[in-house]
């Protein structure tokens, strides 16, 4: 399994996104990235909503109670080498959510490590692609020298 993953790897990256609790805002810039005028599938990388084939999990809003254990659960079942990418506010601080009397859970990194974090609101289409682009191949290339 592992190798043919590795083999199919060697050509693309496959992206899980998950919504942990958003105002649909970095949604729409993930979406965007789809779009024929950004095609992120011209930089190899894929969008769907399978993580036991993703390579790299794209962690969107501010964790809500409820999504505290789903979101380590998904981790989880996220193969070997993996790396996850905070998009948006959201996930890094809570944003316009991280009040007194907040009832989200943010930062997503107290319940998975979170490789690198795109900052804004909404963050641009172009910085996702670009720090999918840098991240991926580093995760990847850390795996492989654990395994040599
Ligand atoms: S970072 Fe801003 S745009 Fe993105 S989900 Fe949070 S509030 Fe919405």
């Amino acid at each position: 399994m592992q190798r043919v993953k590795n083999a199919v790897r060697s050509r693309s990256i496959h992206v899980c996104v998950v919504d942990t609790g958003s105002c649909n805002g970095c949604d729409i810039e993930v979406l965007a990235c789809l779009s024929p005028r950004y095609d992120i599938e011209q930089y190899g990388i894929y969008v769907h909503n399978n993580p036991r084939e993703a390579d790299v999990l794209l962690v969107i809003g501010a964790v809500t109670p409820q999504w505290e254990d789903k979101l380590i659960a998904l981790w989880e079942k996220i193969p070997e080498p993996k790396a996850a990418i905070a998009v948006g506010n959201c996930p890094i601080s809570g944003c316009v959510f991280n009040r007194h009397d907040s009832y989200v859970s943010a930062p997503a990194s107290k319940f998975i490590p979170i490789a690198a974090e795109i900052p804004g609101c909404p963050p641009r289409p172009t910085e996702i692609l670009s720090t999918i682009l840098a991240i991926a191949p580093l995760a990847f290339k850390d795996f492989e020298r654990e395994r040599k």
